[in-house]
């Protein structure tokens, strides 16, 4: 058996998880239970008062789903939210009921192209809905709006081309979630390789996992367990546990970030500019919301077109937020990588190998500067979820009698939490990256130098992130 890379305990072990694992009817009761909100969303964010934080649409997906999502279920359950994920649902439901009859149609089976296999498209409308973020946040029918755009095209998607390439390629969310779900203790690997490479004349499989058999599909998500060493792509969907005829698969508990020390991960361009792009904008989110620049988030108030703001000035705003995500944070990224080579004294390793492979050392930091931003946003705005659990619409009813309740923001803890995060993202973040760049350079001293300059870039980006709230 192959030597594990880091220590894992398999929770199937425990006959509850497994049996939940193999029940076929927990994911779509899931799926139907997380849909019914966000219905909900876009008929409050439709019919419902404009104002954001009297309208359920707002404080339930802006408030409530994002600080769940990036406190609680990616730090500590990765990709758990695609399991239960409502806006492919229709899509796949489309594709496994009615489309199966259709079998081999080449309109409902195309090929994904080439040239968009990777997350690229992703990076740019994750910045696309970011521009977007402070009308979103403010102005419930836009966040209807998206809610309606993202399942109708995941839908769309899923009609003309098999399995999840809307998850893998063009999610949105998908791409915040799957990059930090691989900080996250969970993971699905198979037991023993193995097996997986057995002959089938010698008891082995028929790749089941992959291709699906009677008792499952095969991965919706196109990864083949097998070869899996990440966790980026895997949605946690359940079903290699239910093909797998050698039941290989576990669900493993592992050490925080182990994945990212791994030798094994393959580290790609693309995701490289992932892990770059979000770790810039929980600080933009900071500066436009908490900073003390006000008219920052005017700017980006798209709708504000007619009252106060511009075009021009939105435009600038919209300049910042690519530039800043797309220029500014990759290109100090680019110049630490070139300073890492040049103290490290090493003259036959690429700039660009040391750009990608220390990018992804900054996702533990990443994480803890959304999740420091989100508990922040909890923090001030708590207060709003008993409002509009009491009156959803904004229209005046008092259901649970909180319509009333003042804003009341509990900002004592903040600058403490944010040190917390911020200061457990940097030395998560200068492990992972010690641990790559000793791979890279043969010795312990090179290292070291080598990691000078990405020490002092990480610690810069802290600094400007805490300057906001400290
Ligand atoms: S990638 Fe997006 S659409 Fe797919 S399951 Fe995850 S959140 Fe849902
Ligand atoms: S079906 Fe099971 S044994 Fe076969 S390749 Fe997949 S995980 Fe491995
Ligand atoms: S089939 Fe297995 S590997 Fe594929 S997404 Fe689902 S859980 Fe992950």
């Amino acid at each position: 058996m192959k030597k594990q890379p880091y220590r894992r305990r398999d929770l199937l072990e425990y006959k509850f998880f497994k049996r939940i694992i193999l029940n076929r009817n927990i994911q779509p009761l899931a799926q139907l239970l997380s849909f019914l909100p966000f219905i909900f969303v876009v008929v409050t964010g439709t019919i419902g008062l404009s104002l954001g934080a009297k309208n359920f649409s707002v404080v339930f997906t802006w408030i409530l789903w994002s600080v769940l999502l990036a406190l609680i279920l990616i730090p500590f359950l990765g990709r758990t939210w695609c399991f239960m994920c409502p806006i492919v649902w229709p899509g796949e439901l489309i594709q496994r009921k009615l489309w199966s009859r259709f079998g081999t149609s080449r309109l409902l089976n195309m090929r994904w192209p080439r040239v968009l296999n990777n997350v690229w498209l992703q990076n740019f409308l994750f910045i696309g809905f970011a521009i977007w973020m402070v009308v979103l946040v403010t102005q419930p029918f836009v966040t209807a709006v998206s809610v309606v755009v993202l399942i109708s095209s995941a839908t769309v998607i899923s009609i003309f081309f098999p399995r999840r390439r809307f998850c893998r390629h063009l999610c949105p969310p998908g791409l915040f979630i799957g990059l930090y779900s691989s900080f996250s203790p969970i993971e699905v690997r198979v037991k023993d390789q193995d097996v997986c490479l057995k002959p089938q004349s010698e008891g082995g499989c028929s790749k089941e996992c992959y291709v699906g058999s009677e008792k499952g599909y095969g991965c919706p998500w196109y990864e083949f367990p097998q070869n899996m060493v990440s966790s980026f792509d895997c949605g946690l969907c359940t079903e290699c546990y239910k093909t797998c005829p050698l039941d290989n698969i576990a669900l493993n508990v592992r050490p925080f970030g182990a994945e990212l020390e791994s030798e094994d991960l393959k580290r790609k361009p693309d995701e490289a500019w992932r892990s770059l792009i979000l770790l810039s904008l929980p600080v933009i989110y900071t500066a436009v919301l908490f900073g003390p620049w006000s008219w920052i988030k005017n700017w980006g108030d798209l709708l504000l077109y007619s009252t106060s703001v511009g075009l021009l000035q939105h435009l600038f705003y919209v300049l910042l937020v690519i530039d800043i995500s797309l220029g500014v944070f990759p290109g100090l990224h680019l110049l630490t990588s070139a300073s890492s080579k040049l103290l490290s004294g090493v003259k036959d390793i690429s700039t660009k190998q040391l750009f990608v492979d220390y990018a992804y050392a900054y996702i533990p930091l990443g994480l803890m500067l959304w999740a420091g931003f989100n508990f922040s946003l909890i923090m001030m705005e708590w207060s709003y979820i008993p409002v509009v659990v009491s009156d959803p619409f904004g229209a005046g009813w008092n259901l649970l009698g909180t319509t009333h309740l003042p804003w009341m923001p509990i900002s004592l803890p903040i600058p403490i939490a944010e040190i917390a995060f911020v200061l457990l993202g940097v030395v998560l973040s200068l492990k992972v990256g010690y641990t790559t760049l000793s791979r890279t350079f043969p010795e312990k001293m090179q290292a070291v130098r080598a990691l000078i300059p990405f020490a002092v870039f990480t610690v810069g980006i802290a600094i400007v992130f805490l300057w906001f709230y400290v």
